[in-house]
């Protein structure tokens, strides 16, 4: 079987066939760089790089090309600037925010296993260029001119009813859409479901020249520019988190295909379902507002990818550290099996089953397979464990580079248990059990066994710990 994709555009599963099996495009939205990733945008972070290592499997690494952008122009970005740095003018301090965050962003996809995406476009390189205007300028005007844009008090807006099937990604009605959108009342707004493609800025905010005000594009018209200026009108797969199929997606679909006079944008879209923490939804309200790099400081980043591509990515997810318990322990297993060995054939089971839109549940089952025939198994039996893995970004390492970075894990651990340990005794003596038995059970997903035994001097209770594994 070739591959197959659920495309959102058209609600099936469809076999796969690229525009140029020479050069097979995919872009998928990057991050908005003004703080920690969290945890859920970990998800189209790993998905999305098992989808490009399976296209370079299939078509070849020289012929794919992965474009994943960094959002580096944002109101967001404008805020955390001025708060974080308010003795900098907003121009620099921006531009502190934005490099430690891609910083960070780029530190955090290494550690999940995650391949450098063919190019990295950053938004503000395609507003202008030595003053002169590039492409995201030319396409607004374009728009313009083509009768689906119009410039209002220093904005311009796209103006939706320009374009008759306007909403066939999200197949939604006006009314959804209007509430969807949260559209925005101004009195320049033609209709109340234009959305904007350019606005003017404030003095001191970021601002390039343009025909129509000093200003900065919307987001949506960011990602058409880039995927246009790198990929071309029409490209093969484009993909993101479900949230981001209305508004974002419907918007790039609007300019680009009005830009450009096309019928599609790109052939496939693919989006992935949304993770949440614990069974609840992840909220910096709810207080369980996770980082990658928070999970980074207790799970190896292996771990946390083994247990997110343990779920099919169109599926809702649970991140549990009850997962990442088991993850880890299943690696310990398996780089222990596998020891040192070196390359080996790829189980095309394995194939068959990402060839399926992405079944990584049906990966896993194949790898527990290749596991039992690996135990006590000839080398080719290990080295085929180890390829197999590879295919999803697992068992990359040797045994020997694993076991060093568990127990570089397992250092960075131990203040984390022992600042756990002495707030469950602090718990024990207010007598707030409940909170104590919270605690010893979160210890426990993370692999610690506490064993408590009263001092036989003092009568003091006295509790010990260690690793499970
Ligand atoms: P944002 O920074 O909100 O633009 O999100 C970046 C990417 O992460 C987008 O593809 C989002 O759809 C995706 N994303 C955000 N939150 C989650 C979540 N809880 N679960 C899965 N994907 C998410
Ligand atoms: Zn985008």
């Amino acid at each position: 079987m070739g591959l197959r994709l659920h495309n959102t555009l058209t609600r099936t599963k469809q076999d796969f066939v690229p525009i140029d099996p020479a050069n097979v495009r995919m872009y998928v939205c990057g991050p908005t760089v003004y703080d920690f990733a969290h945890i859920g945008n970990a998800r189209p972070l790993i998905v999305f790089d098992v989808l490009f290592r399976l296209l370079r499997h299939i078509y070849k690494p020289e012929h794919v090309t992965y474009v994943r952008n960094i959002t580096d122009v944002d109101d967001k970005i404008n805020h955390r600037a001025a708060e974080e740095y308010p003795h900098l003018p907003l121009n620099e301090a921006i531009r502190a925010v934005t490099e430690k965050t891609e910083k960070q962003f780029h530190e955090d996809a290494k550690a999940l296993g995650c391949l450098d995406p063919t190019l990295e476009p950053r938004a503000t390189e395609f507003i202008s260029r030595n003053d002169q205007p590039t492409d995201m300028i030319r396409m607004i005007a374009r728009l313009i001119e083509r009768g689906n844009a119009y410039a209002a008090e220093g904005h311009v807006l796209f103006h939706v009813p320009s374009m008759p099937d306007y909403g066939r990604l999200s197949n939604r009605t006006l009314d959804d859409m209007i509430a969807g959108a949260r559209v925005e009342v101004a009195p320049y707004k033609r209709d109340p479901m234009d959305f904007v493609l350019w606005k003017p800025s404030k003095p001191g905010e970021p601002a390039w020249p343009s025909p129509w005000s000093n200003g900065r594009p919307g987001w949506h018209m960011e990602c058409s520019a880039m995927a246009g200026a790198l990929l071309g009108e029409t490209f093969d797969i484009h993909g993101g988190g479900i949230d981001l199929i209305f508004p974002h997606h419907e918007n790039e679909i609007a300019q680009s295909r009005c830009a450009h006079g096309t019928d599609v944008m790109a052939n496939y879209w693919l989006h992935n379902g949304f993770l949440q923490v614990e069974g609840e939804k992840m909220s910096k309200s709810l207080g369980n507002f996770v980082t990658i790099r928070d999970l980074l400081n207790d799970w190896p980043g292996e771990a946390i990818r083994f247990n997110m591509l343990k779920s099919h990515y169109r599926q809702p997810m649970d991140s549990t550290a009850s997962g990442l318990s088991e993850a880890t322990r299943t690696l310990d297993q398996w780089y222990e099996i596998i020891g040192d060995v070196g390359p080996g054939m790829l189980c095309a089971d394995a194939v068959e089953a990402l060839n399926d839109d992405l079944n990584t549940p049906q990966v896993f089952t194949v790898l527990h397979q290749l596991r039992d025939e690996a135990i006590g198994g000839p080398a080719g039996a290990k080295a085929c464990l180890k390829a197999t893995a590879e295919m999803l970004g697992l068992l990359g390492k040797t045994a020997t580079e694993w076991k060093a970075s568990s127990s570089a894990q397992a250092s960075v651990d131990e203040t984390r248990v022992v600042s756990f340990v002495a707030a469950r005794a602090t718990a024990r003596k207010a007598k707030n059990f409940a909170e104590a038995d919270r605690i010893r059970d979160e210890l426990d997903a993370m692999g610690i066994a506490l064993k408590d035994a009263k001092d036989p001097k003092t009568g003091e209770l006295v509790t010990t710990w260690e690793v499970k594994r």
